[in-house]
């Protein structure tokens, strides 16, 4: 992709962009988007930035019935003093990108054309990114397999696209801990199947078990292993920590997890902190025997969306661990408000996560 030049089509009209105090998550796109196709033998041509608009698609299209589609998503933050973009680590999302479209069947982008790509979209979009404390530019790039063939074999045709949405601030209210269920039924991956990447039949697959923690209170599930229900897993789609007797722990990379780029930052900051972490297995039965034991001191969600996610209640078949008196907990905390510094330029970055 990289030598291709990108055409631009600017849109004739604008739309009228949404109260940066009131945005909600994903309702709103700006006026443009990029697209790219693929050919088998062509390779990525056609590079584009046309006005945001409905896709066309073949009713027969792959990834209508056979999902074959992968996603990333990613933040744009603009300062309200001086105006500066702020990436933070974009290389990460497209790497991640391509071991997703590997794992998929799916075509290869080159991640420096498609960097430059978003720079430019960004560059005619800035207008739409929001300065007010917490809000942000949603960037959500994807790749379709949009080959019209009902048989089952990967697609011969794709389409690449990067879409911006103005979103909000994740903690209107400030920081706050959630209540989550432990889920005994229904898992989201398994090892050797698609969970290590970031595709639509993972998300799809776990909107039942979300639908009955929603129906009893619980604002996520907390995933575990789908051989045993033993082993922690991931909490909604965010990755897990737990601070047990001064030790941070996250469930290690196994295949079924999404290696999160805010569970990569969260590691790099505490080691550089000289917090002990752990990546290894982790039971339900460990948390528990740790909580009867008052070890438990802090659990954590980490994602893109929220940054960090404080746990306040954990409920495994009805045994209920309320963690840190349902409050923030110190070392959620700080990793919170310095992640969130570097990201939007307020703190020295030194780890150079931050594109500008
Ligand atoms: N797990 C899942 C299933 C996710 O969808 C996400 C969000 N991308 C994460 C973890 C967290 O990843 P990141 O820190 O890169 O947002």
């Amino acid at each position: 992709m990289k030598r291709t030049p990108i055409q631009i089509k600017l849109s004739d009209s604008r739309k009228e962009k949404p109260n940066p105090e009131n945005l909600m998550f994903g309702r709103s796109f700006t006026d443009h988007m990029f697209v790219a196709d693929y050919e088998e033998g062509k390779g990525w041509h056609s590079h584009r930035i046309v006005p945001y608009a409905p896709v066309t698609l073949d009713p027969a299209a792959i990834v209508l019935h056979y999902g074959q589609t992968v996603f990333e998503g990613m933040k744009a933050y603009r300062s309200a003093d001086d105006g500066t973009v702020r990436l933070f680590r974009p290389e990460e999302n497209m790497k991640r990108l391509n071991l997703s479209l590997e794992r998929l069947c799916m075509p290869r982008i080159d991640e420096e054309a498609a960097l430059h790509a978003l720079t430019q979209l960004i560059h005619i979009e800035k207008d739409w990114i929001p300065t007010v404390e917490g809000t942000s530019l949603y960037i959500r790039p994807f790749v379709i397999a949009n080959e019209a063939f009902l048989g089952v074999a990967p697609a011969k045709k794709y389409q690449f696209f990067i879409i911006l949405s103005p979103v909000g601030s994740y903690y209107k209210e400030g920081i706050h801990p959630v209540k989550i269920l432990v889920e005994n039924e229904f898992v989201r991956a398994v090892k050797g199947g698609t969970g290590g990447a970031k595709t639509a039949g993972n998300y799809a697959a776990g909107l039942k078990a979300q639908e009955v923690a929603d129906q009893r209170g619980y604002s996520q599930v907390l995933w575990l292993d789908g051989v045993e229900r033993k082993y922690v897993e991931e909490v909604g789609s965010m990755n897990i920590f737990f601070k047990i007797d001064g030790e941070v722990i996250t469930p290690a990379i196994n295949g079924s997890i999404l290696e999160g780029i805010t569970r990569k930052s969260i590691l790099q900051l505490l080691r550089h902190w000289g917090v002990p972490v752990s990546e290894r297995k982790i039971s339900m039965d460990e948390i528990r025997a740790a909580y009867d034991e008052g070890k438990l001191e802090e659990v954590f969600g980490t994602g893109t969306a929220a940054v960090i996610s404080p746990v306040g209640e954990l409920n495994w078949d009805g045994y209920k661990m309320v963690v840190n008196n349902c409050k923030t907990g110190p070392l959620a905390k700080s990793l919170f408000d310095t992640l969130s510094n570097i990201q939007t330029g307020k703190e020295i970055d030194p780890f150079k996560w931050v594109t500008e």
